[in-house]
């Protein structure tokens, strides 16, 4: 779902008459230009699925992963049946991070463009005043965090009365976030709506939401975890050793990893924020410059860096489960996993950062004794042994080789949207 792959644009597409899918659901002119602009020429499998639930404006909850194709998901139909006379919000989606509220405020922007939507954005660390003076223009669709959509509520600046949709992404991370509570009292203020939840996993705190809040909810699950894992090269390197050798070797066999892929992009997990600074300065020092992603960097830093790993500024992106979960990034040829993870659904979704789209990929995954538990459990999940390699020792001509390309120029890539909003300039 790489959308920079694809060299055709709308123009193309209207010259050569190629139709786009997404017609059969009866969506009106405006929603299919923008999305051939987008180049999304057919649904994704969420998309087919949920698209005629969602446009029958029933209640759903769906299971879907990252980089499914979930935000047009349920963009398409809000934006579809959104009315541009009406002043007030039509649609809430509510997002557990402000990184992701960004990405779905863009994507729904693109969506909505050429019929003209507001789509504000509301999330803390940004001053309310302005939110303020944007939700007093028109706004067709909000989307924003639990705590700041509660706040305008309160302050009587978010008008919920119009409100036909409320979209709950990432429900399970919001409830891990401890969010849920936020997400109730914002349902309790809306009219009687229809309701879609999307969530890695729907586990019994969110079946009870679901209970409570949904009406006869459509549950739509896509099996992709199987398939997606099948696809990818796994391994596994014992790291052995007491805690103070392990922190040596650990790194000594990430870094010959690393080396030995060269790979022109990759995204490194680790378990904590200590750790992803740790290591990001352990890199710098060695001379391999990174991004790094977690909950403690400013906000503005961490919209910069993901900006940068997309346009492909630097090569290597450091991050921890929780920032960097939802954020989409085009397919990557490597993942490590610098620690272990400690969840099943957390090991599927890191390693699904690769390869998607039928382009090859690699998971790298470095353990130590406490992680034989988890280990036994993710193979259990995904019906898969993890083969166990040893630690690789290179050569002098692969480090020569990595270091150079270290220091080569970046060739940039455009922007999500950019041809798009080159066509409505
Ligand atoms: P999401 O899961 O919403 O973050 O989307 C993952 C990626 O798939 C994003 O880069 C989208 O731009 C892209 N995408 C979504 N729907 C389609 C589609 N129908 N065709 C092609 N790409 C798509």
């Amino acid at each position: 779902m790489n959308t920079t792959s694809v060299s055709i644009s709308f123009f193309d597409f209207e010259r050569n008459n190629m139709k786009n899918k997404f017609e059969a659901f009866h969506l009106s002119p405006e929603i299919v230009k923008a999305l051939s602009t987008l180049h999304y020429m057919e649904p994704t499998e969420i998309q087919a699925k949920v698209l005629p639930v969602a446009l029958d404006g029933k209640d759903l909850a769906a299971q879907s992963q990252t980089g499914s194709g979930k935000t047009a998901a349920f963009g398409i139909p809000i934006c579809e049946n959104a009315v541009w006379e009406e002043n007030r919000p039509q649609a809430l989606v509510i997002e557990p991070t402000r990184e992701l509220t960004v990405q779905v405020k863009e994507e729904l922007f693109i969506i909505g463009r050429y019929k003209r939507l507001k789509v504000p954005d509301l999330f803390g660390g940004f001053p309310i005043d302005k939110q303020i003076l944007s939700l007093k223009q028109k706004s067709h669709i909000v989307v924003g965090t639990p705590g700041r959509l509660l706040d305008h509520v309160r302050r009587g600046s978010l008008d919920l009365t119009c409100i036909k949709t409320l979209v709950i992404d990432e429900a399970d991370l919001m409830l891990d976030m401890g969010f849920i509570g936020d997400v109730k009292q914002i349902l309790k203020e809306l009219p009687v709506c229809q309701i879609m939840l999307f969530s890695a996993t729907l586990e019994d705190g969110l079946q009870e939401l679901m209970q409570e809040c949904m009406k006869e909810p459509v549950t739509i699950n896509i099996e992709t975890h199987v398939k997606t894992v099948e696809k990818i090269e796994q391994s596994i390197q014992c790291i052995p050793g007491d805690e103070e050798e392990r922190a040596h070797t650990k790194y000594h066999a990430f870094l010959n990893t690393l080396i030995r892929e060269n790979p022109e992009s990759c995204i490194i997990f680790c378990g904590t924020r200590e750790m992803a600074n740790v290591l990001c300065r352990k890199l710098g020092r060695d001379g391999v410059t990174c991004g790094v992603l977690h909950g403690d960097i400013e906000q503005q830093d961490r919209l910069r860096t993901i900006d940068g790993f997309r346009q492909g500024k630097f090569r290597y992106l450091i991050a921890t489960d929780v920032a960097a979960r939802g954020i989409d990034f085009p397919n990557l040829p490597l993942v490590l996993n610098y620690d272990f993870p400690t969840g099943k659904e957390a090991y599927v979704h890191r390693i699904g950062r690769t390869g998607r789209n039928g382009e090859p990929g690699k998971a790298v995954s470095f353990m130590t004794e406490s992680d034989i538990k988890m280990r036994q459990m993710i193979e259990e999940y995904i019906h898969l042994e993890i083969p166990e390699t040893k630690i690789p020792e290179v050569t002098e001509e692969e480090r020569k080789l990595f270091f150079e390309t270290q220091k080569e120029k970046r060739k940039l890539k455009k922007r999500k949207g950019a041809e798009f909003r080159q066509s409505i300039m």
